[in-house]
């Protein structure tokens, strides 16, 4: 699905011409007229980017900026700052309030969307990150080192590939056919039962201290999570 992008502009003709040229570029928008407007629309459904005015009626760009900036689902969301001030002191001021990056009104709707596709390029790679974490497993897919706690946790390519799988969506059940294609690419040679055997070795190899909780979830009839919650 394309991105969505919020647009927070109080008036309308601004708001329109920005979502005219965003939608003609690909991206999915959504308008709000006011902060209260936008934090709302945000609970609803969080957007991939957000465009937001600085005067805005009532709650300020800014106040917007840091409310987003605050929240535990919007905290990493890409802020771009829209201004008919340009001076340095204004700039500063929103850039420590959390935006990303800032547009001096007039703009042109191509350097606006120009910055929309930086902005989003940016955070892509800043949200694959070569390291991931999730319950004291701390993975760098870049050296191929898995710790837990602090210890070691040495694991074959085809169970660091099974950790891989799963703490990218800790929770989440995962069908054998499922670990299946995504870790031995489908090949038609390995039976599900391959799946069994690869969970119990990553389970002993998470086991890096004795008693160490278990953090692979057996779904009868379903499949396998990562999950610390039991
Ligand atoms: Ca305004």
């Amino acid at each position: 699905m394309a991105p969505l992008i919020l647009i927070v502009e109080d008036e309308a003709p601004l708001a329109e011409m920005l979502r005219y040229n965003l939608e003609k570029s690909g991206y999915r928008t959504q308008v709000a007229h006011s902060g209260e407007d936008a934090l709302q629309r945000v609970a609803i459904e969080p957007p991939d980017l957000a465009v937001v005015d600085w005067m805005l009626p009532e709650r300020s760009g800014i106040e917007v900026c840091r409310s987003l900036r605050a929240g535990e689902e919007t905290k990493r969301l890409p802020i771009i700052m829209l201004t008919a001030r340009g001076e340095e002191s204004d700039r500063v001021l929103g850039l420590e309030a959390g935006a990303d990056d800032y547009v001096v009104k007039p703009y042109s709707p191509r350097e606006m969307v120009a910055r929309v596709n930086a902005l989003l390029r940016r955070s892509d790679i800043r949200g694959s990150a070569t390291l991931k974490e999730y319950a004291g497993i701390v993975m760098d897919l870049e050296a191929h080192r898995v710790t837990r706690d602090g210890n070691p946790v040495h694991l074959s390519p085809k169970c660091f590939r099974l950790l891989e799988t799963l703490i990218d969506r800790p929770g989440i059940v995962f069908s054998r056919d499922k670990l299946l294609g995504r870790v031995w690419g489908g090949d038609v040679f390995v039976e599900p039962r391959t799946v069994d055997v690869h969970i119990r070795r990553l389970r002993e190899a998470l086991e890096v201290e004795k008693g160490a909780s278990n953090l692979i979830r057996t779904v009868r009839g379903a499949g396998y999570a990562l999950d610390e919650r039991r």
